[in-house]
């Protein structure tokens, strides 16, 4: 579409989080302005490290904000699967991903680091804290949104961003419910020295027993270290409530860095695993889903944000080639969901002590 068209759009942004952010960000680097609605009063993150893939990293350089991701981030090289007893299992090179051999890597981000990058790239004008959206109407060519706050928007594209629960989702394309992995994820970002010691490289690390993955994510740009224990739990509660001494029994058999760096821990982020089947349909002619709300899938193969930035580069792309945004969003759906339903797939195997590698997703997708 021309840049003419482009600039009289109205897109709206459902969710704040680093899919909506994301795609806010691709589409202003095709002169596209949106409106984000987040129903957060203030955007906080979760305190977790995430690892960037290089597909992701080419749309941080395409949208003109790699230098600042490369300035707080890490480089990491490897990812080992560990046994509790701390006998390395599994090393291996981060897969390659893209055509070019020489990225074999990741770049190590937190949260946090990541959001306020791309909401610092946006107008503030185009934020809008306080949005819940209550509902949505789809009129064909073009879409109304009323939030709870009792304001209410028409555009001509709308972005559903808002997470696993989303309300465009079950409103407009499936009544598809969240899946219980029967796991909960502890996280926490520490400093301590012990912590150090299990990652004094740039190397992921995931400690493994046959109930448990412990993932330990070098952030040494922040001087800290992302601990993530993931652990079967019988409760399926959002936000269960697990206490710093609890965590500590349950890794009471893992080497002794892990146990010190748990003794350490004040406070964790407590949440249940929860993923959804793949859905049929993402789009109408004027409403998408993008990120969690179209394709929510376990952590496991590290690939839930950048999917979720990935379709926002995506769909900037689409927008770009297509003649109407109907075209636009069907090319947008049949690029990426091919991708991420193998991955929704393949991020529910956990790693074990059998595991034979760290990227299961590799035979898959590596091009060389
Ligand atoms: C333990 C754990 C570890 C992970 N590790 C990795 C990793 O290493 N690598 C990786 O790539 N991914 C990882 N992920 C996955 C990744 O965090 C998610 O896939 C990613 O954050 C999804 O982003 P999103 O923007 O689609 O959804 P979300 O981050 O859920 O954002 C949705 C936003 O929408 C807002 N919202 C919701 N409903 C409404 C509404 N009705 N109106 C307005 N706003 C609304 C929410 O407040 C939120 O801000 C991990 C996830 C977990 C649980």
């Amino acid at each position: 579409m021309s840049m003419k068209s482009n600039s009289k759009l109205r897109v709206a942004v459902i969710g704040g989080g680093i899919g909506g952010a994301a795609t806010a960000v691709a589409l202003k680097s095709i002169g596209i302005r949106a409106d984000l609605y987040e129903q957060a009063s203030e955007i906080k993150e979760v305190g977790a490290g995430v690892g960037m893939r290089p597909p992701t990293v080419n749309y941080f350089k395409k949208w003109g904000i790699y230098g600042e991701i490369e300035r707080k981030s890490s480089r990491s090289d490897y990812m080992e699967v560990v046994a509790a007893n701390g006998d390395v299992l599994v090393r291996e090179r981060w897969p390659l991903l893209t055509d070019n051999p020489e990225e074999k890597w990741a770049r190590l981000v937190h949260r946090a680091d990541l959001i306020e990058i791309f909401l610092n790239q946006l107008p503030t004008d185009s934020i809008h804290l306080g949005h819940r959206l209550d509902k949505i109407i789809d009129h064909g060519n073009y879409a109304e949104v009323h939030f709870e706050n009792g304001r209410s928007i028409e555009a001509d594209l709308v972005i559903g961003a808002d997470g696993i629960r989303s309300e465009v989702r079950s409103q407009l394309f499936s009544d598809t419910k969240p899946i219980y992995s029967g796991t909960h994820a502890y996280r926490a970002v520490v400093t301590n020295k012990e912590a150090f010691e299990l990652v004094p490289d740039n190397t992921l690390k995931v400690y493994v027993d046959g109930r448990a993955q412990i993932y330990v994510l070098p952030l040494h740009h922040r001087n800290q270290v992302s601990f993530d224990v993931t652990i079967q739990s019988p409760d399926a509660s959002w936000r269960p409530v697990v206490s710093p001494e609890e965590i500590v029994k349950l890794v009471d058999n893992f080497v002794d860095g892990i146990q010190k760096t748990a003794l350490t821990v004040e406070e964790y982020t407590c949440r249940s695993v929860y993923d959804i089947d793949s859905i049929d349909r993402w789009h109408s002619n004027c409403v998408a889903l993008l990120g969690d709300a179209a394709h929510a899938m376990q952590h496991h193969t590290g690939q839930g944000a950048n999917s979720a930035i990935q379709d926002a580069g995506v769909l900037a792309e689409c927008l770009q080639e297509a003649d109407s945004i109907p075209e636009a969003l069907q090319l947008y759906q049949s690029r990426r969901k091919p991708v991420t339903d193998k991955f929704q797939e393949l991020s529910r195997q956990a790693p074990t002590q059998q595991t034979e590698t760290a990227f299961i997703e590799k035979s898959h997708f590596e091009k060389a």
